[in-house]
Parts: structure tokens; sequence; C-alpha cells
């Protein structure tokens, strides 16, 4: 790799590292859910933290499917950053999905396909299998490459538990694994046979004896008793949205990867709650409810408000949270008015949790926290301007700042960013209310 192309990656993964959210880790609760101060990236907003730690896991345990949550606040109350936190919380076992609401007129398939995708990816399906796994003490191994120039490579292996030994001929990924392992006499392995993965698990008592530097034994594994071949259930972990895409005739699989999967028909959908539903019922499958997170609700319509009340009945739903920071608002494609832009009917059927503005104290403690983030030392006056400039105009935009004071400061060379270099960038970035007053100041000299 050239050292251009390395500068590249770096440039890249620098980028990623600081998104707007990516200072956040989890919801910041302790054992019995109650919200810390100041935990894995969170502020304040402890009781919609704790809130969203409840449902959280409720999700986990699998309790509850086709709720409806909603946080509910003004701008900058963290509305986002506790779905991301919720995100990060339940971990890689349970989907997260998140979209916005204005997304679903962007994408290439009608709104309410839109939406059922996002749907059925936020439900896992959990698809349990039998596969043979052998487990024994390696007594000898053997392997041959012969001279074919193929590259490929024959062995056996004796395995041995305390009552029996067996030769296993060995494929060629097992010996693969065996090299890179670098397996031998005496270690306790398992190998499963419908993978070819070989698991090292020890090395046995009887055959090598490991002392480490205390002259303790170490390492040491029982070798099994009984039979060599046990059957072991794996699990795969796939999502009803992936189920869908491999069974589209148009699509086919190949369409995960490119993310371009169309419309899919409802009779293909049809078929698929059956066939999980049947694999429910025989006990190969178990059904895993995510979270599908709709970020400004307020921007989805009567149509699908009217899709999700509907979607949201079905067996196979998943907790939908959605976030709006409006008041009383029109309902997009209606003329009626209602809380949140979002009719009363699933209004009704909604979990609401409100986000509630910060104190200074802690808006100072999460813009330290991003200025981490960032890699940017601001010294204590600069930060208390900051925290001043946020309270008074937006959180958001006090953030923005941090990113462009920081470049102004390592511009003059200097290791940390003062008063001055804020206010620079304060004069040079006007935040909305400010432009908002100058437009109209001077609207007449604007185009219309
Ligand atoms: P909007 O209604 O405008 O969409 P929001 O309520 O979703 O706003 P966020 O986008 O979550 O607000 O918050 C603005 C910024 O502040 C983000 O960078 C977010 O990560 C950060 N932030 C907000 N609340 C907290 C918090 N409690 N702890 C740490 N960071 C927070």
């Amino acid at each position: 790799m050239t050292d251009a192309e390395k500068l590249e990656i770096r440039d890249i993964t620098r980028i990623e590292r600081i998104g707007a959210h990516s200072h956040i880790r989890g919801l910041g609760l302790d054992d019995v859910l109650e919200a810390r101060n100041v935990s894995q990236g969170m502020v304040g907003q402890k009781d919609a933290r704790r809130a969203a730690g409840i449902v959280v896991n409720m999700v986990k345990e699998g309790k509850i499917a086709g709720r409806c949550i909603l946080l509910a606040g003004e701008p900058s109350t963290g509305k986002t950053a506790i779905a991301v936190g919720m995100a990060q919380a339940l971990g890689t076992e349970s989907p997260f999905t998140s979209m916005s609401g204005s997304e679903i007129y962007s994408l290439e398939m009608s709104k309410t396909e839109a939406l059922a995708q996002a749907l059925r990816k936020s439900i896992g399906v959990r698809i349990k299998e039998e596969t043979e796994i052998i487990e024994g003490e390696v007594v000898e191994i053997q392997i041959d490459r012969p001279a074919t120039g193929t590259g490929q490579k024959i062995g056996k292996v004796t395995l041995k538990t305390t009552e029996m030994e067996t030769n296993y001929d060995l494929g060629n990924k097992i010996i693969e694994c065996f090299m890179k392992e670098k397996i031998q006499a005496g270690d306790v392995i398992t190998i499963d046979k419908a993978s070819g993965k070989v698991t090292k698990l020890g090395r046995s008592f009887t055959r090598a004896r490991d002392y480490d530097a205390t002259g303790a034994q170490t390492r040491f594994v029982q070798c099994p008793e009984g039979e060599l071949q046990k059957r072991k259930e794996v699990v795969h972990t796939v999502t009803l949205h992936e189920i869908d895409v491999i069974n589209s005739r148009t699509h086919g699989f190949l369409a995960l990867f490119s993310g371009d999967t169309g419309e899919i028909k409802q009779e293909v959908r049809d078929q698929i709650n059956n066939k999980v539903m049947e694999w429910r019922e025989e006990g190969k499958a178990e059904i895993n409810p995510g979270v599908l997170f709709l970020d400004e609700a307020h921007m989805l319509d009567i149509e699908c408000f009217s899709y999700l009340n509907r979607a949201l009945e079905s067996d196979m739903a998943p907790i939908v949270v959605m976030a709006t920071n409006r008041g009383i608002t029109k309902i997009r494609g209606t003329n009626y008015r209602s809380p949140h832009g979002i009719p009363i009917d699933l209004l009704d059927r909604m979990i609401i949790i409100r986000t509630v503005p910060y104190t200074e104290k802690e808006i100072k403690e999460i813009l330290k926290i991003r200025c981490e983030e960032e890699d940017c030392t601001m010294n204590a006056d600069a930060l208390t301007v900051l925290t001043r400039i946020a309270t008074e105009t937006s959180l958001r935009y006090a953030i923005q700042l941090i990113t462009t004071s920081n470049l102004v400061s390592r511009r003059r060379k200097a290791s940390e960013v003062l008063v001055e270099d804020v206010k620079k960038v304060y004069s040079l970035f006007l935040d909305e209310g400010r432009s908002s007053r100058i437009l109209k100041e001077f609207q007449d000299e604007f185009m219309f």
C-alpha cells in the first residue's frame, strides 16, 4: 500500500469517528436501570434515558412487539442521541434500523414499501440448525501434500475420548485450520463437520502437562466422556427482509449486497410469514423483534401513519420508536392539526417519552465530551463562551463551532482553542436565529 493510500484510509476512519453521535456508547445506566449523571457519552436527560433503558430490556427479553414509542421534545434535547444509545445497548443480538421521516420520499419505491422494508429489517429470525461436532483429544495427525501441484492436501487425524479412538479423514479446509491453529498431539479439539471449523479447547492433561510460571497446571481440559460425535445446535440470525430479498425471484440474493432490492411482492412476504410461523411451531426458528427508529416522525404523511397503524397489529412487528420536535401541527396529507403532527388514534397507542431542555451545566458537559471526541483542546474560558452560545442559540450550532474553532486555532499553530477562536467562528458562521433576522431585515433584496 502506498503512503497516499494509507493516508486516505486514515482519513475515512476519522470522518466516521466524528459523526454527530459518535460519542454515544450506550444509555449510561447502572444495573438497576438508573441513569448515571455522565456515562457512556450520555449527559443528563435521566428520566428519558431510564425509560429508554426499560424499553431496551423488554426488547431484549422478547417481551414486547408491535409497540410504538414516541420521543418528544424540543430540538437538540437528545432524542436521536437516546435512540443511538438504545441501539448500542441492544447490542448485535436484536436488529436496529434507523431512518428519517423525510427519507421515504426520496427512495425509488412507494412510501409504504419503504416502510414495509424498514419494518422487516427490524425483525430478526433466529434459525436453529443441527450440525455434527466431533470432540476429542488428538492422538496423531498425518498431513500429506500429494505431488500434484494443486496445493490440495490430504490427511487423517486420530481422535480419542476416554473410551474410544477413531480415525477421521480430513478435508482441505480442516487441514488449513489445523495448520493455522498449530494443532498437535495432546490438544483437545472440536471439529464442526458442516463448516470445517476446528476449535482448540486446550491441552490434554494425559498427554501434555502444561505448567505456567508459577508451576500450576494450566489449560487442562478433561477429555469428553462417551460418544465422539455430538450433535450441536448452531443458530443463524437473519432479518425477515433478508429472507424476503433472497426469496424474491426478481431480485435474488445479490440484491442484498447492492441494496437495490426494488419492491417486493406482498405474496412473497405472505409465503415467508407462513414459512417462518411453521418453523417457529416446529421449534426450528425464533422471532426476535428489534427496533425501527423513525426520526422526524412529523414528516410522515397520513398514508404512512395508516400503514404503520395496521402493520403494528401484525404478529411479526418490531418496536417502533419515533422522534419529533414538533408541537401541535398539521398531519401531512390532511388539513387536520394534531399533537406532534401524528394522528390521534396512533398517538393513543403510543408510549410517550419526553425529553427536556438541558441546564447550562449539562450543556457544558456535552460540549466537553464533544471536544474530546474531536481531539480538540479548548481552554476553560473558551468552553464557557461556547456554552453561553449554546444556551442562546442551540446545542447543535455550538457543537458545529467546536470543529471550526479547532481549525482556526490550528491555523495559527496554537495548541488550544481560545475565546478569540470561538468569537471568530461565531462571527463567520451564522446560527438560525441571526440568519432569520437578516432575512427579515433585507428580504426585499433577495430573489422571490
Ligand atoms: P432534533 O429535534 O433537532 O432532531 P434531537 O433531540 O434529536 O434534535 P440530538 O440530535 O440527539 O437532538 O442532539 C444534538 C447533539 O447533541 C447531538 O450531537 C447529540 O449527540 C448531542 N446530545 C444531545 N443530548 C445529549 C446527551 N444527553 N448526552 C450527550 N450528548 C447529547
